[in-house]
């Protein structure tokens, strides 16, 4: 047993971002596949994470579908952010695509089923289980069952707001592996994952430097904190300190 964790569109996908470019939708993508392959990981279940660099919407599409066929996952859920229209608007809420409708008894619909039931747990408006064919390549033209969540909307400022706080995306992965897992049937592990919500140790060192000024945006480095740091940063940290 594999499960596809498919993080959609990629740093070159044209679109898929906020209209004032603070927002790239594959980067919240591919931070909640790799905290749902976590949560995976510690409930023993194996996954991967895949994601497809490619500039072209179409080539892009084909080779996320090549690399399934060549994988042979046992499911595939594909994460993603929802977008809508060309300015500021309320379009909301939370919804998954599935190879069938949503009273069909496929595979599918009940992993789609399993996640929303979950996903209540998000806020955000249910607007329900949708039939992918015409929507979701990822999903009608791979064969293993699948689902694609869109987890709210980027185009929509209160809502891009949440996408952005590390805490909803925690939230999100824990939704969508909390559903896989009941399809799976494999029991939720609440006593491993209370560990996991414990702060990292540095934590209190971060909050520190941004109270001194030494640190702008937190949030970019609260779930990267055991990332290797590179000669530019050290070079620029120790700039800013020996200016104060
Ligand atoms: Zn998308």
């Amino acid at each position: 047993m594999k499960i596809c964790i498919d993080a959609g569109h990629c740093k070159l996908t044209p679109g898929k971002r906020a209209f004032d470019g603070s927002f790239f939708e594959y980067e919240f993508n591919l931070d909640v596949a790799n905290r749902i392959k976590k949560i995976l990981d510690k409930h023993g279940v194996e996954s991967y994470v895949q994601y497809v660099e490619n500039a072209n919407p179409t080539t892009e599409l084909n080779a996320r579908i090549a690399a399934i066929n060549k994988d042979k996952p046992t499911l595939i859920v594909s994460i993603h952010a929802n977008a809508y229209g060309s300015s500021w608007n309320d379009a909301n809420g939370w919804e998954v695509f599935c190879n069938a409708p949503a009273d069909s008894k496929s595979k599918g619909t009940i992993l789609a089923k399993a996640i929303q039931k979950h996903s209540k747990a998000l806020g955000l408006r249910d607007r329900g289980i949708k039939d992918a064919h015409g929507v979701a390549g990822i999903v009608t033209k791979t064969t293993p069952p699948a689902v694609l969540i869109e987890h709210g909307f980027y185009t929509n400022q209160t809502e891009l707001s949440k996408l952005k706080d590390s805490n909803f995306r925690e939230l999100c992965a824990v939704c969508d592996a909390k559903g896989i897992l009941e399809y799976l049937g494999v029991a939720w592990k609440e006593e491993t994952m209370a560990e996991t919500k414990k702060p990292h140790w540095a934590e209190k060192n971060l909050d520190s430097l941004v109270k001194k000024g030494l640190i702008n945006s937190p949030e970019v480095h609260r779930n990267t904190l055991d990332e290797p740091i590179t000669k530019a940063q050290v070079f620029a940290l120790l700039d800013r300190i020996t200016d104060k």
